[in-house]
């Protein structure tokens, strides 16, 4: 797909994503079985495995889809969690690789896995890096690979689509009441539904009361295009994702025109002003050049270069970085899902998948999703 498409309005800078068509629906339905809240991978993927199980749910996206954290990401594709395999959410890469063979998304997941590396003394392979005045070793190889995740969360969006799912772009949710009935406020309009499934990320605060996550800005920044030789200077001409497993934390991939994305750096703040946070602010340009400098001082052959992109996006966290997947407080049928702690790439996937079970089978959802730790 050569077209591109803004991805969203916010001020947090641009990725070097593509983009891709989606037609979302003009007008909004007064009534659901289900609506979704939350246009990222969690959410379409939600919709998605819905309508394969027959139900057509109602996604509203505030903005337009994959302009939160899932069109913003590196696309790093890890296996399980931030804290590791979970029970029903430790094959995700393979179920994330099936759905896109299923589908046909040309997304360019590529799965040649993912190196842990570490600043210090000693590991595998030292790579030709200096970091914060430390040498840099590859220490462990984990299974994932990288993905283009704007491609692959409209290309989910879209097999949503004709698959039976409603996708309502521009449709802020205001507040969600579960008084009597479950009705989904938006700003001129309201839908009456039978079930809500919150997945809103960074944004989930401020849609379900008694969540304990916090939202923050994490940065990321693209190199101009680099010959063949700079990326095999830098080590990097296997096209292995990496991330740090010590701090300071650092995470990079090439991709597919020759960039090379590093990312790093968090700026917390509510989820109500996450969007005031934009490329204006001092805070968020500090964060950038902090990263910026950081890069050009890896490598001599980094030093003077330029970058084509530096931008931010939404993750949210819980304390323990266990992710969030269960039932609002008091709500059997409001189901909430995210704060993967910058690990949901295929996660959030699988989560939209588990959500779909619970709703359409009566699955249980698994146990680690609770929030009331
Ligand atoms: C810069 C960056 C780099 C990252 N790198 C990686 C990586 O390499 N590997 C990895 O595994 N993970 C990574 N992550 C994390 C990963 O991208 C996220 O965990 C994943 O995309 C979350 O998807 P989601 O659908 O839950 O959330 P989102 O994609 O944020 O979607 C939530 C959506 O909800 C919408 N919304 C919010 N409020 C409302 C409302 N009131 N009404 C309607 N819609 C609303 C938002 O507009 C947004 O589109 C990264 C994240 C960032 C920001």
């Amino acid at each position: 797909m050569s077209d591109t498409r803004t991805i969203g309005s916010r001020a947090w800078g641009a990725a070097p994503w593509h983009g891709g068509q989606l037609r979302a629906a003009e007008s909004i339905p007064s009534r659901a079985d289900v609506v979704i809240v939350g246009g990222g991978l969690t959410g379409c993927s939600a919709a998605y495995h819905l309508s394969r199980l027959g139900i057509r749910p109602v996604l509203l996206e505030a903005d337009v889809v994959a302009s939160g954290a899932s069109g913003r990401t590196g696309g790093i594709v890890l296996e399980g969690s931030a804290v590791g395999p979970l029970d029903r959410a430790d094959t995700c890469v393979p179920g994330l690789a099936r759905l896109v063979e299923r589908e046909q998304i040309e997304c360019d997941l590529r799965l040649p896995g993912c190196w842990e590396i570490e600043h210090g003394d000693g590991g595998a392979r030292r790579l030709p890096w200096i970091d914060e005045g430390k040498p840099v070793y590859i220490t462990g190889h984990v299974p994932g690979g990288t993905v283009e995740p704007s491609l692959l969360t409209l290309g989910i969006a879209n097999a949503a689509l004709r698959a039976g799912s409603i996708i309502c772009e521009h449709a802020r949710v205001t507040h969600i009441d579960c008084r009597d009935h479950l009705i989904v406020e938006l700003a001129d309009s309201q839908i009456r539904t039978e079930w809500v499934i919150v997945a809103a990320n960074a944004w989930i605060k401020a849609l379900v009361d008694g969540m304990r996550t916090a939202s923050s800005l994490t940065f990321a920044c693209a190199t101009e295009v680099l010959n063949k030789k700079v990326v095999e200077a830098l080590g990097l001409q296997e096209g292995i994702p990496f991330y740090t497993v010590d701090l300071p934390y650092l995470w990079g991939r090439v991709i597919s025109e020759g960039r090379v994305i590093f990312g790093s750096g968090l700026l917390f703040d509510s989820s109500k002003r996450l969007e005031e946070i934009g490329l204006k602010t001092r805070s968020f340009a500090l964060a950038i050049d902090t990263l910026t400098r950081r890069v050009r001082a890896l490598h001599p052959a980094l030093a003077n270069i330029s970058f084509s992109h530096a931008w931010a996006g939404p993750i949210a966290f819980t304390e323990d970085h266990m992710p969030i997947l269960t039932c609002a407080p008091n709500q059997r049928r409001m189901l909430v899902a995210g704060a993967y702690s910058g690990h949901g790439v295929a996660m959030s996937v699988r989560a939209g998948e588990l959500l779909a079970l619970a709703v359409a089978r009566n699955d249980p959802l698994p146990e680690w999703g609770a929030f009331s730790r």
